[in-house]
């Protein structure tokens, strides 16, 4: 593929309701996105990072600075070296990504090998599921429920309820020290049958003696809950086997699986007994797929997380939602229930399961309404080399200014 142009756009969008978390509070979503055009072929990637960040991924400007300032340059120098012909994605992820390159620099290479997969695919008329050889129509999706203002219990049941009318296989609660068997105990009683599971996002830890301590969590067991999501500190897989040990509920990992050696080390310290896979933390669609097949081979229950994405990265992570490995329900319900305004809409739906996207491409691609009016800046790159077709009209402005 011949590049033409790049574009990366910050796109100031909003949750609909926040979302509290052990570590804070989710209300602003700006998304990164980056837009490319290869053999006059238009693709979109989408970064997945959150406005702070989290305990391990980078905040979006963060991200941003890494796509203009290195990765997006790096691929504009490797293209270049091959007469603007894109390398293969394995070859550019190897010039994209430095050798001690992290979480952050894997996030901002997720969003380019969408984009330039997006163009590739919507170029030759297949859509992702059959690229990677995704047989499902439909997945069963997760619900997420935050921790409720003023820790309220009534509220936490209405959203929990919500959820459940919207059609989901199961609901992920957050908890926190303090917050974690009253509301598991409310939620149980009103939904017996309830595919269940908890999210403490890294708050408990080994040893102490106040409501922190992760001790306190084998009161959770009577409760029948899929799994407990990372109950201590990422880096902590001691401590997570220890736990795993002592539980009956099964321990999962998220914050802890930065990589596919992380979880592989994970897996091999027996901390990890049940995966949440994220994409856009593991580096994009091909490393997901790899992490799907190590949870596959050794037996590890497994199901794609999410970062309150648009519907173009959320169409990606129902299709890898499919892979054979992800056994569990994935992060993957319609944007509509989460963002405010999603730029890149599915088609409406109804019923218990996400339909996998089967039109060209890794998803639906954002429209210029949405992007024009929240896009807030723009970085426009010159590509050495370029064939552009200049005919008038030939790509309609999408994004109100640019910062260069
Ligand atoms: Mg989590």
């Amino acid at each position: 593929m011949h590049l033409e142009e790049v574009e990366v756009s910050w796109v100031d969008l909003a949750l609909r309701a926040e979302v509290g978390t052990s570590g804070g509070v989710h209300g602003r979503r700006p998304v990164v996105l980056l837009r490319v055009v290869c053999d006059g072929q238009e693709g979109w990637g989408e970064c997945g990072a959150l406005l702070q960040g989290t305990l391990v991924d980078p905040p979006t400007d963060r991200v941003w600075d890494l796509l203009v300032d290195h990765v997006v340059p790096r691929l504009l120098q490797a293209t270049q070296g091959q007469g603007g012909e894109v390398p293969g994605l394995h070859d550019l992820a190897a010039a994209c990504l430095p050798a001690d390159g992290g979480v952050p620099q894997r996030m901002a290479w997720a969003s380019v090998e969408m984009a330039l997969l997006d163009a590739a695919l919507r170029r030759a008329g297949d859509p992702l599921a059959r690229h990677l050889g995704v047989p499902r129509t439909t997945v069963p999706y997760g619900g997420v429920a935050g921790i409720p203002d003023h820790h309220t219990v009534a509220t936490l049941l209405s959203e929990v309820q919500r959820i459940v009318d919207a059609g989901a296989a199961r609901v992920r609660l957050k908890i926190a020290p303090g917050w974690d068997i009253t509301p598991v105990a409310a939620v149980r009683s009103q939904f017996p049958a309830l595919a269940l599971q908890v999210d403490a996002n890294g708050a408990y830890c080994l040893g102490t003696d106040d409501d922190s301590d992760a001790e306190k969590l084998v009161d959770l067991d009577g409760f029948g809950l899929t799994c407990i999501e990372q109950p201590m500190e990422p880096g902590d897989l001691h401590g997570h086997a220890v736990l795993a040990e002592r539980l009956d509920t099964l321990v999962a990992l998220d914050e802890s699986l930065g990589s596919v050696a992380d979880l592989e080390r994970a897996l091999a310290a027996g901390a990890c007994e049940v995966a949440c896979l994220k994409p856009a933390r593991l580096g994009g669609i091909d490393m997901l797929g790899r992490a799907a097949s190590v949870c596959a081979a050794s037996g590890t229950p497994a199901f794609v997380g999410g970062f309150f994405e648009t519907g173009l990265a959320r169409a990606v992570n129902a299709c890898l939602a499919g892979l054979p490995g992800l056994t569990l329900p994935g992060d993957v319900s319609a944007p509509t229930g989460y963002l405010a305004v999603d730029p890149a809409p599915w088609p409406p739906f109804e019923g218990s399961g996400v339909p996998v996207w089967h039109e060209p491409g890794v998803g639906p691609a954002p429209t210029s309404e949405v992007l024009t009016r929240f896009t807030r800046k723009v970085r426009r790159f010159e590509v050495p080399d370029r064939v552009v077709d200049r005919t008038p009209g030939s790509r309609p402005d999408r994004t109100p200014g640019s910062t260069g």
